[in-house]
């Protein structure tokens, strides 16, 4: 029997009760004769009151800062790695804990967003030959200066994927608070109906379209490295969803499922110069700034002269960007700036859209019947996203849903 990675989220571990709980699914593989090594989270909710006290303070000013930062808010990961360690040996099961710097998990040095480099696995092999379940940190690295690192938000994701792919990992199990893959956010749409399978490319089109269930570099490395990733939940033995490659999925639904983000602004710069490097002027300043612009959409004007630009950037990164904008006026030369963050995104996604016209048209068609106005539109070869007002999303996603007929959805894997 060979090596597996399980990965248990945030929920999974948030007590010591659930931390319990966990050990037993370790245990479990352990008597199928597997190896395991156990990627942690830190208890939910942890990591929100270390970045909170850092904020407290510091103005997180300078990149010196956030060296420390990370040094804090990698912290939560430590202590449930230790207690699922104490626990497993408590039952009988030989268990070591690990920290990311003693794996070591080689990153760069991009404090609070860290890309692993490289993982080295001499270590944790010895031990797991000697027979011990190696239970490391997720979210950490570090970096050549030896200083730790954290790899972003939801971080531990990759982590347990970069592991599963190192050590050439049978499957990578990732525990969740949800069982699943959903065909949309079932707290929203009651008859959500959970996928047996979904493939690589469509889970990276969702989770960056705004589904939570997986960072979406973890998914990507998945797909680069051909990583076995189950997503499940810690709460049942039921089997989850699992993530395939387009070409082992049996049926190409059209739509496999939709994904929405509430954290969206909309930006339109009115009569801007109709002429080339007008769009490096615009967008150069925001790359300098570190901001991501997802949506752009540019009017072509009949004489060629005058033309507005609308883009969507997050929420949180909307005040940044407008203060770019203006520090530019003179540069881009715009006549008017408009905002509106109350606006949200909805994608559907499916490779099926490869091969099946009219999907786009049936999207139109609902959100109008429903009187939903379309503020832009982008589509990929397996994604159609529209950007809404912010209050019609949950009326949208339950439109589409019944639309494309997704709770009756026959798959096969
Ligand atoms: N604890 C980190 C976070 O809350 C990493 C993770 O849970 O994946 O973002
Ligand atoms: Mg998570």
């Amino acid at each position: 029997m060979g090596l597996i990675v399980q990965k248990f989220g945030g929920t999974s571990v948030a007590t010591t009760e659930r931390i319990r709980n966990v050990s037993s699914h370790v245990a479990r593989e352990i008597r199928a004769g597997h190896q395991v090594i156990v990627v942690v989270s830190a208890m939910s909710g942890v990591t929100d009151s270390l970045v909170g006290y850092v904020r407290d303070v510091s103005l997180l000013d300078e990149v010196e800062a956030y060296a420390d930062h990370d040094l804090v808010v990698s912290s939560g990961e430590q202590v449930t790695a230790g207690l699922l360690a104490l626990r497993l040996r408590s039952m009988g099961i030989p268990a070591r804990a690990w920290a990311g710097w003693q794996v070591p998990i080689w990153t760069t040095d991009a404090y609070g967003k860290a890309r692993i480099e490289e993982i080295e696995t001499d270590n944790i092999r010895k031990s797991l030959a000697n027979g011990r379940v190696a239970v490391i940190t997720g979210f950490q690295g570090m970096t050549r200066e030896q200083r730790i690192t954290t790899l972003g938000r939801g971080g531990s994701d990759t982590s347990a994927v970069a592991i599963a792919a190192a050590f050439g990992a049978e499957r990578c199990d990732i525990y969740t608070d949800v069982d699943g893959v959903y065909t949309t956010d079932p707290r929203i749409v009651k008859n959500a109906r959970k996928l047996d399978y979904v493939s690589y490319e469509e889970m990276l089109e969702l989770a960056s379209a705004g589904a939570k269930v997986l960072q979406t570099r973890s998914v990507e490395m998945a797909m680069n490295h051909h990583v076995r990733l189950q997503v499940r939940t810690s709460f049942s033995e039921e089997a989850g969803t699992i993530l395939v490659k387009e070409e082992d999925l049996m049926e190409k639904q059209r739509v496999t499922g939709l994904a929405y983000s509430r954290d969206e602004a909309r930006i339109t710069l009115s009569n801007v110069d109709d002429r080339p490097g007008i769009s490096a002027a615009i967008f150069g300043p925001l790359a300098d700034a570190n901001i991501n612009v997802d949506m752009i959409v540019q009017n072509v004007t009949p004489d060629g002269k005058k033309t507005d630009v609308t883009f969507t950037v997050t929420k949180g990164d909307l005040a940044l960007a407008l203060s770019a904008l203006e520090a530019h006026r003179e540069k881009i030369g715009y006549q008017a700036i408009h905002q509106d963050a109350n606006v949200a995104k909805l994608s559907a996604v499916g490779v099926g859209m490869r091969s099946h016209a009219g999907v786009a048209q049936e999207m139109f068609r609902t959100l109008a019947e429903k009187g939903i106005n379309i503020i832009v539109i982008t589509t990929s070869e397996i994604k159609i996203s529209v950007l809404i007002e912010e209050s019609y999303i949950e009326l949208a996603l339950r439109a589409l849903h019944d639309a494309y007929g997704l709770h009756a959805v026959v798959e096969k894997g």
